[in-house]
């Protein structure tokens, strides 16, 4: 028997809602595609992103220091390892639901809490972009300044929010732990929200106030695993050129030097595409006979045997 084909699976928001009862639902149909892929005899490894969940983490940490006045503020490190473990709470629970339904009782799911470190020099750290949070009004954004330390930019007429950088993921502190899970044969969420971002200081690992990019945490976590996939799952099913414009292209098939050439043309929106485009690359380019696809979590099946999604590859 061939030896089994491993994917690195990278679920976006819509995999999850937005919303406790929101992601208790999606979750459901998440691990139907994750065992879709199972069936089909792939192994798989499951990261996530976390933009909504760390969100309300971080805002029911803050209420909690206006309701008691001794709780001091709570370090958005911990706010990711919240987040962690809440979906990987729902999601570990929907796919060992999902696997026994359908008779599959030999494979245990587990949510690694991981860490990922952080370069302290990184220039991200000097240029905090990615907003999380809620919007607040000017003068609550001055009084967040003050009090917790924080960044606050006003976000496009809509209000204040807090930005935090997203420095580049340089090392998944657990990959051991989460290699040899997987080798073993169990089902491993890990890398949630991009990971815990860490910076070494000798033997400590010191929480950084950063939320990491889940496209590229995943990339790194599938090159470490040396999987053969990498699949980014989103909310469009194929990566366009000319998106949302009247000549709009969506894409089959690209090869790595096309990519290239259409991130220099800006085809993708930083924030959203963009990561997913260059964590592709980077994956595609890393070692032949790794492939990476950017599509919908309802066709991650059609996608692996090449029917639809946009494929990457060298
Ligand atoms: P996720 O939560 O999965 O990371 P994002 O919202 O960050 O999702 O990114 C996916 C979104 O990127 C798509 O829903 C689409 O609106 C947007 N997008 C931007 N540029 C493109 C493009 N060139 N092709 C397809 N989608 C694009
Ligand atoms: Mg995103």
């Amino acid at each position: 028997m061939s030896k089994k084909k491993r994917i690195v699976i990278a679920l976006g928001g819509n995999a999850l809602g937005n919303t406790l009862p929101e992601q208790m639902k999606a979750v459901k149909i998440t691990a139907k595609a994750i065992v879709d892929l199972i069936e089909e005899g792939c192994e798989v490894v499951v990261a996530h992103g976390n933009g909504p969940q760390v969100g309300m983490v971080n805002n029911a940490m803050i209420a909690l220091t206006h309701e008691d006045a001794d709780q001091p503020n709570t370090p958005l490190s911990v706010c990711v390892a919240m987040s962690q473990a809440y979906i990987g709470y729902d999601l570990q629970n929907a796919l060992r639901e999902e696997m026994l339904n359908r008779g599959i009782e030999n494979i245990p799911v587990a949510t690694m809490i991981t860490q990922v470190r952080v370069d302290e020099t990184d220039p991200a750290f000097s240029a905090p972009s990615k907003p999380i949070g809620k919007f607040v009004s000017a003068k609550q954004a001055k009084t967040m300044e003050e009090k917790f330390n924080y960044i606050m930019k006003e976000d496009s007429g809509r209000g204040y929010r807090r930005v935090v950088a997203s420095p580049k993921p340089v090392e998944i502190i657990e990959i051991d732990t989460i290699r040899a899970m997987v080798e073993s044969g169990d089902l491993v969420i890990a890398c949630g929200g991009g990971g815990i971002p860490v910076i070494r200081q000798g033997n400590h690992l010191k929480g950084a106030s950063a939320v990491i990019d889940k496209d590229f945490a995943s990339c790194l976590l599938a090159k470490e695993l040396d999987a053969d996939f990498l699949i980014i799952l989103t909310a469009v099913e194929q990566v366009a050129l000319n998106f949302g414009k009247p000549d709009e292209k969506w894409l089959s098939d690209v090869s790595l030097d096309e990519a290239e050439k259409y991130i220099k043309e800006g085809h993708f929106a930083p924030g959203s595409m963009l990561p997913k485009v260059q964590a592709a690359v980077d994956f595609a380019g890393s070692k032949k006979g790794r492939t990476a696809l950017i599509t919908l979590l309802e066709k991650s099946r059609d996608a692996i045997q090449g029917k639809t999604g946009t494929m990457f590859h060298l």
